[in-house]
């Protein structure tokens, strides 16, 4: 009898991935996931059976992993959280009586906010910029309703070749319902090789070094920033 582990392997250095994620890849005979993801964890899996494809073959992807599991232990990989814009959703939809687990990660929002101070603090919400499934006015929308409700905005996807204007675009948006001097952390490869950490204020924003590799976190109107360390207070009183 075989198995299917829908993992998410963390933002990327392997000291990042749960101990349960780590034990599943472990107990795994096949590794199905996108190449530059198996990349990430290739210390872990030099005795798998690798099943890689390019970026956009999910559907053939979860389905092959599927078919594996019956008889093979397989771990189906994602970045960060699987559940987050990952294959946890896209596997649990397609199963028929496959036996699986999804096992979390730490996602990019929590990888970057540790790694600029602590910008989710309060109320927070996660919206991809990526179109390939969601139109676009519902992403603006969506920006929209939690720049006015208050939200720490993290957005993942942040930018592309095909839709390079959508993130200033946004954060016009989300402009109009902060004051300029808001915090805005970009973070790129966030706890893994190639970590850059950009604070900006959304008035003095520059998209121009944000890419697919990024994360953008924008505070929400307390947030500011103390010692270069990007804080949302979470309201406690602190004695003087
Ligand atoms: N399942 C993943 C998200 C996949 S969507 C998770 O939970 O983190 C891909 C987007 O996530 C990227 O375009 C980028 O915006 C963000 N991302 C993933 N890993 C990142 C990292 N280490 N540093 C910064 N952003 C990251």
């Amino acid at each position: 009898m075989g198995k299917l582990y829908v993992i998410g392997i963390g933002p990327g250095g392997l000291e990042h991935m749960t101990v349960k994620a780590l034990k599943a890849i472990e107990e795994s005979e096949v590794i199905v996931g996108y190449s530059k993801y198996i990349e990430f964890i290739k210390p872990l899996v030099v005795d798998k059976e690798l099943y890689s494809t390019g970026m956009k073959g999910e559907e053939k992807r979860c389905r092959e992993a599927l078919a594996i599991s019956r008889d093979k232990i397989v771990s189906i990989i994602s970045t960060g959280d699987s559940g987050i814009y990952g294959m946890a959703g896209l596997i649990l939809e397609m199963r028929k009586d496959e036996e699986v687990e999804v096992i979390p990660g730490v996602t990019a929002s929590s990888a970057a906010a540790s790694v600029v101070g602590a910008p989710l603090m309060h109320d927070n919400c996660n919206i991809s910029l990526s179109d390939l499934m969601t139109p676009y006015e519902d992403i603006k929308n969506r920006v929209e309703l939690a720049a006015k409700g208050d939200f720490i905005i993290s957005l993942y996807n942040p930018k592309s070749m095909g839709r390079p204007h959508y993130l200033s675009e946004c954060m016009d948006i989300i402009g109009k319902h902060r004051r300029g001097n808001t915090p805005v952390a970009v973070v790129k490869n966030a706890l893994r090789e190639g970590q850059k950490k950009t604070l900006f204020t959304i008035d003095d924003f520059d998209d121009s070094i944000v890419d697919m590799f990024s994360i953008v976190i924008v505070g929400n109107s307390k947030s500011y920033i103390k010692d270069g360390k990007f804080i949302t207070p979470r309201g406690y009183k602190l004695e003087k």
